[in-house]
């Protein structure tokens, strides 16, 4: 049966899920805990099925996370063929650390219950709710990766599978960091309130790249360059990123402030440089952070160099080809700093306002910076969504991370951290509770 793809509520993703419309499970026979295979035509997924959300009954909507749309190859609107799907337990999966961390005794049945249900394949990068790297005092959760599985294939983690540590680390993976590659890592799902722009900023870029046919069919010109502005902290950073990651582009950032301070001639210079790497490497987005310091008002604060640099980006945006292939999405806490050439036609036309999220807005916002903290279940975050007033989703982030901080500082008496190994039980034991959320509000 054909479905449409769109995201996943923040709080569901990364466990391999698939809400299905509740109309469409019936007729095709689906429960929740069923396992399903997602066809598109260029890749295949499986996952398992989870009750639709209520809002989408009738419509046919299967909603999916974004590691499972990368695996399917699909993007969000695209359609896809599902059909219920037999799938082995596994017998053995192997699972690979970063490699700067070590973890000693029981981890392999700890991190069993965790998955259990689960499907996983070789290569997959995961992220369960299980203790936190301690490298750079950070308070991210570990990422792993599935090393090997017996047998091979997309297969399920049951009571019964037998889990050990790879003995290799996965090279590619950090524990503390959380990107590594050119394309960021960012998805839908980590961005939490923002649904509206979010669907103004894939109107605007994503169908251009991925349609381009349709705009030649209408005869319009995709966006050369889309500006989003709003105060600092709210998700203007993440948006770009998302949009890029979503699309396979590849992201090129712009410091304003850092593109300003080079010696002379050196700023065009490099803009030059990063335009042309893009257009190499396209589909491409270049993100311009903070473009007001590049670009300011005429007559406030605008000087030689600024004239230099702004008529240099002017025209190298002028240059893009009119494919759409390479979008340049600029930021701004002040656009009413902006030199008005730079929102004229052909340039930053397009307008999308991030502004402050509201409760629900900061709900979502929770739940991505907890979903995998191992959190407790004193935590009640509606309670966290209504304090919370004013805050933009880095000082949520913020928040979080303090609570977590705080978790890590109360077990910190049984962490030997001379040690190069942590205990898998400690790591067990560690979880984030309402004290620490508590702690963590007052500051
Ligand atoms: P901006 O570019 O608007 O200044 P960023 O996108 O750089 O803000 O946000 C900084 C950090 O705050 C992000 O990396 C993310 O962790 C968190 N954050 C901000 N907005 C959101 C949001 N809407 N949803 C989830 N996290 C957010």
């Amino acid at each position: 049966m054909k479905l449409t793809v769109k995201p996943l509520k923040q709080k569901d993703a990364g466990r391999g899920l698939a809400a299905v419309d509740r109309d469409v499970a019936a007729e095709l026979d689906l429960e929740g805990g069923d396992y399903i295979r997602i066809e598109s035509g260029d890749g295949t997924a499986i996952a398992r099925v989870w009750p639709g959300y209520p809002d989408d009954q009738g419509t046919g909507v299967i909603r999916i996370d974004g590691q499972l749309r990368q695996q399917a190859d699909v993007g969000i609107d695209d359609t896809v063929d599902v059909e219920k799907a037999d799938i082995s337990p596994a017998k053995h999966v192997s699972i690979a650390l970063p490699q700067n961390l070590r973890i000693s005794g029981n981890i392999g049945a700890h991190l069993r219950d965790k998955l259990s249900g689960q499907p996983v394949t070789q290569g997959q990068n995961i992220r369960v709710p299980f203790g936190f790297g301690f490298m750079s005092s950070s308070a991210q959760p570990i990422p792993m990766k599935i090393a090997s599985t017996e047998p091979s294939g997309t297969v399920i983690v049951t009571d019964s599978t037998e889990v050990t540590l790879s003995q290799q680390p996965a090279e590619d993976i950090q524990a503390g960091e959380s990107e590594s590659s050119n394309t960021p890592a960012v998805t839908y799902e980590d961005i939490g309130g923002l649904e509206r722009e979010l669907e103004q900023v894939r109107e605007m870029i994503e169908l251009p790249m991925r349609h381009p046919e349709l705009f030649q069919r209408l005869g319009i010109e995709p966006p050369k360059g889309v500006l989003l502005h709003g105060p600092p902290g709210t998700g203007k950073t993440l948006i770009a990123k998302a949009v890029a990651n979503e699309i396979d582009a590849s992201f090129h950032t712009i410091s304003g402030p850092e593109i300003m301070s080079k010696y002379y001639g050196e700023s065009e210079e490099q803009l030059r440089e990063i335009f042309e790497e893009a257009e190499e490497e396209a589909p491409s987005i270049v993100f311009v952070d903070e473009i007001d310091s590049i670009a300011p008002k005429r007559g406030e604060a605008g000087g030689d160099v600024e004239r230099r640099v702004v008529a240099q980006l002017l025209s190298l945006m002028d240059g893009l080809d009119e494919r759409g292939e390479v979008v340049v999405i600029g930021a701004t806490n002040r656009v009413d700093a902006l030199d008005p050439a730079l929102r004229r036609g052909g340039r930053f036309d397009r307008e999308i306002e991030v502004g402050v999220p509201d409760r629900e807005g900061r709900k979502e916002i929770l739940q991505v910076h907890t979903r995998n903290m191992p959190l407790s279940d004193s935590v009640n975050l509606d309670e966290y969504a209504d304090n919370t007033h004013g805050f933009v989703g880095a000082d949520i982030e913020s928040l979080a991370k303090e609570a977590a901080m705080n978790a890590l500082r109360r077990i910190r008496p049984e962490l030997d951290l001379e040690a190069d190994e942590v205990d898998a039980d400690v790591l067990e034991s560690l979880s984030v509770t309402e004290t620490d959320f508590k702690d963590a509000i007052r500051g």
